[in-house]
């Protein structure tokens, strides 16, 4: 697999076990992936602002910073894919995961052609992705914009109540989606899979916890939400307040 650019995937390992590292280096090197090596926390996150990784593969536990620290803070500036790697009995699930931003999950040990066919899945996604926020670069459709809240797709700002507001990765993608489809309900099950990109067939706290989160910025009373609002049995809606007054109402 090669990318648009014909250059080799890059793909950083986070990896403080020796013999996991050796193993994932020649493996990938076999399979075409370029690679870099970080052995803690502290070290990814220096590795990936220097060598630009089209993936990264993040051990759970590791010294110095973990490895969820370590997607949080690549996250609050980066698309880049990142699988979570976590031991056996590790109680770090996939929600705890998903919560701080990472796209996929392997736990160890694992089969080694899995986890290559997973990070080239997320690899075609991250590229699909890239080559669509390229073909959407029309200056009209980068401005969503309902009752107080106003998106700036291509800024990556969001303003509420002519306020800039920061947001994580997540917290903004799942926003946008809700604002491109303003006034419509959309199911629980195509939120997250607009957001997280792939069917999660288990526990759904994690887009509750993003919807509360967003609400406490974006809802003047948090506690009865007027703007996202939850559409019992059928998933979330953002209301567009100029429709809810038109209808005559405190609704
Ligand atoms: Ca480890």
């Amino acid at each position: 697999m090669t990318l648009e650019s014909g250059r080799p995937p890059r793909v950083l390992i986070v990896e403080d076990e020796v013999s996991f590292v050796e193993a994932l280096r020649s493996g990938l090197r076999r399979e075409g992936f370029a690679l870099d090596v970080a052995r803690d926390g502290r070290e990814a996150l220096e590795r990936f602002a220097t060598c630009q990784p089209d993936v990264i593969l993040l051990d759970v536990m590791l010294p110095r910073i973990s490895g969820l620290d370590v997607c949080r803070e690549i996250r609050s500036t980066s698309h880049v894919p990142i699988i979570m790697v976590s031991a056996r009995g590790e109680e770090i699930d996939t929600v705890v995961g998903l919560e701080v931003g990472a796209d996929d999950y392997v736990s160890k040990p694992y089969r080694f052609r899995e986890l290559v066919a997973r990070i080239r899945a997320l690899l075609r996604r991250s590229q699909a992705a890239e080559s669509e926020r390229r073909n959407t670069e029309c200056p009209s459709q980068e401005v969503l914009e309902a009752g107080e809240v106003r998106m700036d797709t291509g800024a990556h700002e969001v303003k509420i109540r002519g306020e800039c507001v920061q947001m994580p990765m997540k917290e903004f993608e799942l926003l946008r989606v809700l604002l491109e489809q303003a006034g419509r309900v959309i199911s629980r099950e195509d939120l997250f899979e607009e957001v997280w990109g792939f069917d999660y067939l288990g526990d759904s706290k994690t887009l509750d916890s993003h919807i509360r989160r967003l609400r406490q910025k974006v809802e003047t009373d948090p506690s009865s939400p007027r703007c996202i609002v939850t559409i019992r049995g059928a998933g979330y809606k953002y209301a567009i307040p100029e429709l809810a007054e038109a209808r005559g109402g405190d609704a």
